[in-house]
């Protein structure tokens, strides 16, 4: 954000006050100088950040007219409906790193959940994103949680460096969310292990707010979860598909998955379940609610930071598609809890400021799209995944060993086989990428070389070409040597019949778009219908609590959040 200048002032007051010679001529009664207008948004003492992983912009103008809590007073405020993660590799890390850094991953150096690194020193050379590779016993499996891998500040590292007093928490359905949020130094910050309660970095003591949701949890996984009842509207949608396994992968004799059906009751001790249910969300929801109280969020001048990652909407799109009536009873849940979490703040009646986003976008089942008018929605072959690549290129140059790998999806980041002659490692980009480009669902193929002297992009991010999308996913020491791009609606999830049946990823703008959502006590309702991206949320969000953050460092811009007069941005 820049400051006025005082030379910026005296040059606005020369033009308000007419003192130029041509101003002189026609002779009218002197008007008072317009005031200057009223701020838009008072000072938020509170920023509260929401996440709903995989809520695209699709979902967002699916359910528009149907929400009626917290989702509906948010679409009364400023709203981006066509929000970009402008990224390739939509998927939940990198899409979390640059919501509150205003940077793209190919600056926060989050490129994917998991890349490979050929140099790390354990013998497990996959790496996840939110761990710390370094530390003894931690595998890409068995993590040991940390944001090493975050290259850049969040909001809340900003805010405590310039006002230290300032709190950060940060309370998620998952770890990676939790973290590429909160960034380096947050005060609180609990997420979800999966499996029976919150935690957080090792070390840290719960405070009551954590143990009274966890123990909760522990009453509702041991005795179970009734169905949740079907408003007729999400009843309507009941629309049951089989998922089979494809020929030579899954259980052949196993029933076909069935997705679809209104959902069912979660069976006692089933924290599978519990995590693809709204009742993670409302654990979340609580925690981040008792801790606004218990730490005295937004009571003083020193501006807090509220950060909440709502994980089970992307677990419900994955295991049930992203248009049944399973993800209708999620999004009307998320509505109506949020609401009730709009009421706790606003009775605390401080002012603040809310952003609600996604991570990222999704889409619904081949098995499904196929019957909506997306005749070429399939699952990716199983040859395109890097393992059976490996063999094919192998076979074919007559080599022995392994030579390429990758985090095992059918696209994505490919890696070949360091310090080999140049002439080698060329010769299996190529056979690589003329085996590839055979499958009809190859969309292209960009090495890393291309990718990296992409031309940076000028124009919006919906404008952008294929190398410019990668580009803004590329990290020199992460990435891999080429990135595979499957045809559109292509589900890189070869057996569908397993746990998980749809997701993301992709380069296609129904995995870029998610909406962009701000919205404070007084938000007068504002519109806007360009193409923005989620990294301007964090320079529109220090706008608001008058914090300075250096264009350069940052990829993103202040979005104006209302129509007329005035701005947040300066
Ligand atoms: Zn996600």
């Amino acid at each position: 954000m820049r400051k006025f200048s005082l030379a910026g002032i005296a040059l606005a007051l020369a033009i308000c006050l007419g003192g130029t010679a041509a101003s002189a001529a026609p002779k009218k009664a002197a008007k008072a100088p317009p005031a200057a207008p009223e701020p838009v948004v008072a000072r938020p003492r509170l920023i509260v950040t929401i996440s709903i992983d995989q809520f695209s912009a699709d979902l967002f103008a699916e359910y528009r007219g149907h929400f009626s809590g917290g989702l509906k007073r948010l679409g009364e405020g400023a709203v981006f409906p066509s929000g970009y993660q402008s990224h390739a590799a939509t998927e939940t890390c990198p899409g979390h790193s640059t919501i509150l850094t205003g940077s793209r991953p190919s600056r926060t150096g989050i490129i994917a959940n998991n890349w490979i690194d050929p140099d790390a020193v354990r013998t497990d050379k996959r790496i996840y994103c939110a761990e710390d590779e370094t530390v003894e016993g931690s595998s890409s499996d068995n993590y040991t949680q940390s944001p090493v891998h975050l290259k850049v500040p969040t909001l809340g590292d900003r805010l405590k460096k310039a006002s230290p007093r300032s709190k950060v928490v940060s309370v998620s359905g998952k770890d990676r969310a939790a973290i590429m949020m909160a960034g380096h130094l947050p005060d609180e910050i609990w997420w979800w292990n999966g499996k029976r309660e919150f935690i957080s970095y090792k070390g840290k003591a719960a405070p009551p707010a954590v143990i009274a949701a966890n123990e909760a949890i522990d009453g509702v996984l041991t005795a179970g979860l009734p169905a949740p009842t079907l408003s007729p509207f999400c009843a309507s949608r009941i629309n049951p598909v089989e998922v089979k396994p494809i020929v030579g992968m899954g259980d052949p004799d196993a029933p076909p998955k069935i997705v679809g059906k209104a959902p069912g009751a979660i069976d006692p001790g089933n924290a599978a379940g519990f995590t693809a249910s709204s009742n993670l969300d409302s654990a979340t929801l609580d925690i981040a609610t008792r801790l606004l109280t218990d730490m005295a969020l937004g009571q003083d001048d020193d501006p807090d930071v509220l950060i909440v990652g709502l994980s089970a909407t992307d677990y419900v799109g994955h295991t049930y598609g992203t248009e049944g009536p399973e993800m209708c009873s999620q999004l009307m849940a998320i509505d109506a809890r949020l609401g009730t979490f709009f009421a706790a703040i606003d009775a605390l009646k401080i002012p603040y400021a809310v952003v609600l986003t996604a991570d990222h976008g999704g889409h619904d089942l081949p098995e499904r799209n196929r019957l909506r008018a997306l005749g070429e929605a399939d699952r990716a072959s199983v040859s395109l995944t890097p393992s059976v690549l490996d063999q094919k290129v192998t076979e074919a140059l007559n080599l022995e060993g392994f030579y390429i790998t990758g985090d095992g999806s059918p696209f994505g980041d490919y890696y070949i086989a360091r310090g080999l002659p140049k002439a080698q490692h060329d010769a299996i980009l190529a056979k690589a990428r003329e085996i590839l480009l055979q499958s009809p669902q190859v969309e292209a193929v960009l090495s890393a070389e291309e990718i990296s002297t992409a031309p940076k992009p000028a124009s919006p991010p919906n404008e952008w070409t294929l190398l410019q999308r990668a580009a803004a996913s590329y990290d020199k020491a992460h990435s891999g040597d080429f990135y595979v791009i499957l045809k559109s609606y292509i589900t890189p999830i070869p057996d569908g019949s397993g746990r998980y049946t749809a997701t993301h990823g992709s380069i296609w703008d129904y995995d870029r778009r998610v909406p962009m959502l701000f919205w404070w006590p007084g938000a007068t309702g504002f519109e806007q219908p360009n193409a923005v991206e989620t990294v301007d949320i964090m320079p529109t969000l220090a706008s608001l609590i008058g914090l300075d953050v250096p264009a350069g460092e940052i990829d993103g811009h202040c979005l104006d959040l209302v129509a007329g007069a005035g701005s947040n941005c300066r």
